[in-house]
């Protein structure tokens, strides 16, 4: 099945997105919450890719399993920064001999400490250069990031969806946006994407804030802006996990319920892999009995 295809059934499509554990835990810590995701019955899961490809043999391992041990659809995120063609055609042979065919195409953000990194140097520059890559060697269905607030290194919002467009444009099948908290900042995002000509599903990407301080952190590095009522929230109950962790789902709830009656295409939900907080979510909004 074709990543967009999932969009079409007339029922809300949910995916999930796990991060690989860090190289100093065993890889098996991962599988029991794929199992448990699993139960919840997403569409697909994917894998993130480790900042610089830190983590791209447990990428690859991980998706692999998935598809193969659980036999749920997975959705390989590869990043091409720092990757040079051989090593990619390397990836995505391993990704199909594995029968993963479905993957995020990215850019990747410069290596740690380095926000003068040159990306034209490299074999890459763009993601749409990978979406070509990929698009002439393999029959792979092919998502990629979109920015509902605008990529943070662009110095326009409106340039940085021009580039969507021409990514898209090159044979992308499905975009999954950065995390944001605002729905009107998503809905204004959406409205502008369609009356450039992008037709292919659009899901909001979504994930439960259940740790103030890692929250802020995260917006720090991505860029997104974080709305009064949720600053209110991170300073009511920053030092209260239990309660913090309650708003949160509480927030993500009201969130998706919202999207939901909106008529979003689906929901990417990023539970920092934690099933657990993925299910008390999916209950929340109905989508569970
Ligand atoms: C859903 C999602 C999942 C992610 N998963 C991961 C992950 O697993 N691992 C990871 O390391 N990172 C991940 N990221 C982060 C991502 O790698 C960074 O945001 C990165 O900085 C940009 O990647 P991109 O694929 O969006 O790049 P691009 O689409 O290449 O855009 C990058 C910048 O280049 C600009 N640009 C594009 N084309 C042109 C052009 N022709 N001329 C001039 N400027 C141009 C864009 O406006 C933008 O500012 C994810 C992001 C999202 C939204």
């Amino acid at each position: 099945m074709k990543l967009a295809d999932y969009y079409r059934r007339g029922s809300l499509a949910v995916s999930f997105e796990v991060f690989p554990p860090k190289l100093d835990t065993p890889l098996e810590s991962i599988f029991d919450t794929i199992r448990l995701l699993k139960e919840l019955n997403p569409c697909f899961i994917s894998v993130t890719y480790g900042a610089g490809g830190s983590q791209k043999g447990r990428t690859v391992e991980i998706a692999s399993r998935i598809h193969n041990e659980f036999h749920c659809e997975a959705m390989a995120h590869l990043t091409c920064v720092g990757h040079s063609r051989e090593d990619m055609c390397q990836i995505l042979d391993e990704l199909e001999a594995a029968g993963v065919q479905k993957v995020l195409a990215l850019r990747g953000d410069p290596p740690q400490g380095q926000q003068d990194f040159d990306f034209s140097k490299g074999e890459f520059q763009y993601a749409s250069e990978l979406v070509q890559f990929i698009r002439e060697r393999k029959d792979f269905s092919i998502a990629a990031a979109a920015y509902p607030e605008g990529h943070r290194a662009c110095p326009s919002i409106d340039q940085d969806w021009r580039h969507l467009k021409a990514k898209v444009d090159g044979g992308v099948d499905l975009l999954i946006t950065q995390l944001f908290f605002d729905n009107r900042i998503f809905y204004h995002f959406l409205d502008h994407a369609r009356a450039m000509g992008i037709q292919c599903p659009i899901v909001p990407g979504i994930m439960p804030v259940f740790n103030a301080r890692q929250i802020k952190r995260i917006l720090s590095l991505c860029g997104a802006s974080m709305p009064a009522d949720l600053l209110l929230m991170t300073d009511k109950y920053g030092d209260q996990p239990e309660d913090m962790r309650k708003a949160g789902v509480e927030y993500a709830i009201r969130q998706i319920g919202d999207l939901i009656r909106h008529g979003v295409d689906g929901i990417h939900l990023e539970p920092m892999n934690k099933p657990d907080l993925a299910r008390e979510i999916l209950r929340g909004v109905g989508y569970l009995g």
